[in-house]
């Protein structure tokens, strides 16, 4: 039997699930991780948390998450309280819950391309068509054109990523904002990359106050070097996360998700700690690839895109056989390298400057 014999939705017929590589090489700057692991300190009291908790397993855990919710706000900071705070297994779940919330059959969701390759999958997946408004060539949002699309179609939803992945692209606020006030329904700020862009950048959560249909999506998983734990939140409106409580399942972040994020956010000073380091790291990657004569899109991220090459699987094939693993993936020509440690990046260099 195959996959096309199965009974399965008419509208799930033909699509590709989401497939970044997972292969083991020396060098993995494909998915935008933090490249630093837990200091000894840190996994001591992560096992510390998961011991305390496994002797309640029989139990099942808070069903609110309300002191991680309570830690999360306070790292946030902005007045933000755990009413305004919900929480889940990666932003991709809180983004999901999202969409089952405020989307679903006859409704639309409209993002601005090239973006997270995962919006239009979780939107299709929530039975809510997808539709593909466009940035400008420098990857940017023309605020007029946004409006005009909104205007248009009308979307139940709207998606912004700042900065956008994969290209890194931070958005003004004063931009969200226009966004935000023609939308006739909910509007996400996917925030995941945040903490990585440059100094001054303002944050959406700055709107909240004014917006009670804007949500603003973060994640453990790129910053805050918790891929594995899989913590994403945000901060919206509590009527916002009422409505959540109608979709989510009862349960879903584990007592041992919640104590490890919990562990995580109180040692943030270690966690975040990288963050400053990785900017360097990025700022003197596109300076590198700029003076290789390389197109290079600026870059508010832990990652950065460049091209733009006639064969750009060759590119991707020459760096995997010279043991590192980067991404295929933004507009055709384009290429995602993240940002690793310094031996890494010199390991890319080394491998790309072979390949040039
Ligand atoms: N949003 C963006 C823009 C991302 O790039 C990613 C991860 N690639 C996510 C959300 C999801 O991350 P997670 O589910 O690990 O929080």
């Amino acid at each position: 039997m195959t996959l096309d014999d199965l009974p399965i939705r008419d509208d799930l017929r033909g699509r590709t699930p989401y497939g970044a590589p997972q292969i083991d090489v020396p060098v993995r700057l494909n998915t935008n991780e933090n490249p630093h692991g837990p200091s000894a300190a840190l996994v001591a009291d992560l096992a510390e948390a998961v011991r305390r908790g496994a002797g309640e397993l029989n139990r099942y855990p808070d069903r609110d998450a309300t002191a991680l919710r309570e830690d999360l706000a306070a790292y946030l900071g902005h007045g933000l309280t755990a009413e305004r705070v919900w929480a889940a297994n990666g932003s991709n779940e809180v983004l999901q819950q999202i969409l089952q919330a405020f989307g679903g059959p006859g409704r639309t969701a409209l993002g601005f391309e090239p973006s997270y390759s995962m919006h239009p999958i979780i939107a299709t997946g929530a039975s809510t068509e997808w539709i593909a408004g466009a940035r400008e060539e420098d990857f940017g949002i023309d605020p007029d054109k946004a409006v005009a699309a909104i205007e248009e179609h009308r979307p139940d939803l709207v998606f912004l990523t700042s900065p956008n992945n994969p290209t890194g692209t931070a958005l003004d606020p004063a931009v969200i904002a226009r966004i935000v006030a023609a939308a006739p329904g909910m509007v996400v700020v996917d925030e995941a990359y945040f903490e990585f862009a440059r100094t001054g950048t303002p944050s959406a959560l700055t709107l909240l106050p004014d917006h009670p249909r804007l949500i603003v999506t973060r994640t453990m998983s790129k910053a805050f070097a918790m891929a594995g734990t899989r913590l994403g939140y945000l901060a919206a409106h509590p009527a916002v996360i009422e409505a959540l409580l109608l979709v989510r399942l009862p349960y879903h972040l584990s007592t041992l998700t919640q104590a490890a994020a919990r562990v995580a956010l109180a040692h943030r000073a270690e966690l975040l700690g990288t963050v400053d380091e990785l900017r360097a790291e990025r700022d003197a990657t596109v300076e590198w690839l700029r003076a290789k004569g390389l197109t290079v899109a600026d870059s508010d991220a832990n990652f950065v895109l460049f091209g733009v090459f006639g064969d750009r699987r060759a590119v991707w094939e020459g760096l995997l056989e010279r043991g590192v693993l980067i991404r295929e993936v933004g507009p055709p020509g384009w290429l995602r390298v993240s940002i690793g440690t310094a031996e890494e990046m010199a390991a890319f260099r080394a491998a790309l400057e072979g390949i040039l």
